[in-house]
């Protein structure tokens, strides 16, 4: 509907179809014109905008994609559109031209986003922030002198637009997902890599914790001493000729040919807790340090960061526990990356279970100190413990006061659920929503 509003005012001719009756009926509501495109001619069509949620090609290809394909019209999406018209803008009179920063990646996207959007606030630079993470790319206000504007974009976004032209590109880490849509992991990495073609940004930051960003890194700097790329990792010590940021045993330091410029200590940082926090913190770290800022003043902002909600947010603080909220931890793969972020942790965990339960954190129980099961999943959850001590709850009302109840000062109490919510909420947000009102509730009562 966004791209809709913005193509008309920019004085196209609109032409809308959706396959779901529902969402046509809301379009026709928005006095959007509804056209059938299955029946389509394509001779009289400049170009097709696509929603990045249709698969185009895998698992199938898209009937109405594939018809405006073989009639040779452009196929674009609202981030290919977005990027034509910022370089349109760019010629406008600015001081300074405002900058796109773009942010790709597996795992830690909104989070790394919206901490560049921290830091920069900070900083008192005008900021914007949109994509994946909430505003739309076409919905944002026109960009003014000197501003930055920060976009999460999923490879669902980058596999299509036609313009992907940001200032600074940053992948963050590469493990497998969406594969379906992708046609296998080479096709996932290929519609991420596309931010960082020839052309492309003029500084990339790279996580080099896997082969692919060492790949992609090598592909762009070949110098050893090249400023375009800066590389990344979370435990790994980097020190080589270029520029490179790494946090290690909690510390992020800043290298640059082979000299240290800068070191942070993260490990007080209520908003970042974890190696995969720290993974992101020298994300954001690395673009600030692009767009010219000081690591001082970095780390100032750095430190207040409140983190997103419903990853890893520190949500309430009583007699030496903590309470946090990391509801997003939907799968086996992110409560595994709660569950080493922390240590004496009272852990808050299930719902609709995944295939093989919680078989595959084994490994990280170590720092649970009890688990507290809601939901669906609440016994499966509980055999496969073993010795862990755990209660089974039902309700997060029920979890919630029974762990802070019996937790003593230094615990954590930990919401990561490694399940879905759908049995007993609509969705991750709400769930999450439900810990932060119990926690109040317990905290009201204290
Ligand atoms: P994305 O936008 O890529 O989905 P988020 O910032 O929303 O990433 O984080 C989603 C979940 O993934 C969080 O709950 C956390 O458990 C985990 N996570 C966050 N950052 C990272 C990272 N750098 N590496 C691995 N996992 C992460």
């Amino acid at each position: 509907m966004a791209t809709c509003a913005a193509l008309s005012a920019g004085g196209a001719e609109v032409l809308a179809w959706d396959d779901s009756p529902e969402s046509r009926a809301r379009a026709e509501a928005a006095d959007i014109v509804l056209h059938d495109l299955t029946r389509e001619d394509w001779a009289f069509i400049a170009v097709l905008i696509v929603s990045p949620g249709i698969p185009h090609l895998y698992p199938h290809p898209n009937p109405i994609i594939a018809q405006a394909m073989m009639a040779g019209v452009p196929v674009d999406n609202d981030i290919g559109l977005f990027f034509a018209s910022f370089a349109t803008e760019e010629t406008a009179e600015f001081d300074q031209p405002p900058k796109v920063v773009a942010v790709t990646g597996s795992n830690g996207k909104s989070t790394t986003t919206a901490l560049i959007h921290h830091i920069l606030q900070v900083a008192g630079r005008p900021v914007q922030m949109a994509g994946n993470i909430g505003t739309g790319v076409l919905s944002i206000d026109p960009p003014m002198d000197g501003e930055v504007v920060v976009l999460e974009l999923s490879s669902y976004q980058t596999d299509l637009a036609r313009a992907l032209t940001p200032d600074v590109a940053v992948f963050t880490n590469l493990t497998p997902d969406h594969l379906d849509r992708h046609g296998g992991m080479g096709g996932y990495f290929a519609a991420k890599r596309r931010l960082f073609a020839e052309g492309g940004p003029d500084r990339a930051v790279i996580g080099v914790d896997e082969p692919e960003g060492v790949y992609l890194a090598s592909q762009l700097g070949q110098a050893p001493e090249d400023a375009r790329v800066i590389r990344i990792s979370s435990g790994q010590k980097l020190a080589g000729p270029g520029w490179n940021i790494f946090a290690r045993k909690g510390f992020l330091a800043e290298f640059r040919r082979g000299k240290q410029v800068a070191a942070i200590d993260l490990r007080t940082m209520p908003g970042l807790p974890g190696a995969h926090n720290h993974q992101n913190a020298c994300a954001a770290y690395a673009v600030a340090r692009s767009l010219g800022l000081a690591p001082k003043l970095i780390e100032t902002a750095l430190a207040t960061f409140a983190g997103l909600p419903h990853r890893s947010q520190l949500v309430g603080e009583r007699d030496g526990v903590r309470f946090v909220n990391d509801s997003k931890a939907t799968n086996v793969d992110s409560a595994a990356k709660a569950l080493q972020a922390f240590t004496k942790i009272r852990w808050i965990a299930g719902g609709l279970g995944k295939e093989g339960g919680i078989s595959a954190l084994q490994p990280h129980l170590g720092a649970v100190a009890k688990a507290y099961l809601i939901g669906h999943s609440a016994r499966e959850f509980a055999l496969q413990l073993g010795d862990t001590p755990h209660a089974i709850c039902e309700t997060m009302a029920q979890a919630v006061a029974l762990a802070a109840a019996e937790a003593e000062a230094g615990d954590v109490v930990l919401l990561a659920p490694a399940a879905a919510s759908f049995d007993q909420y609509p969705d991750f947000e709400k769930r999450g929503e439900d810990f932060v009102a119990q926690v109040g509730a317990v905290l009201a009562g204290a």
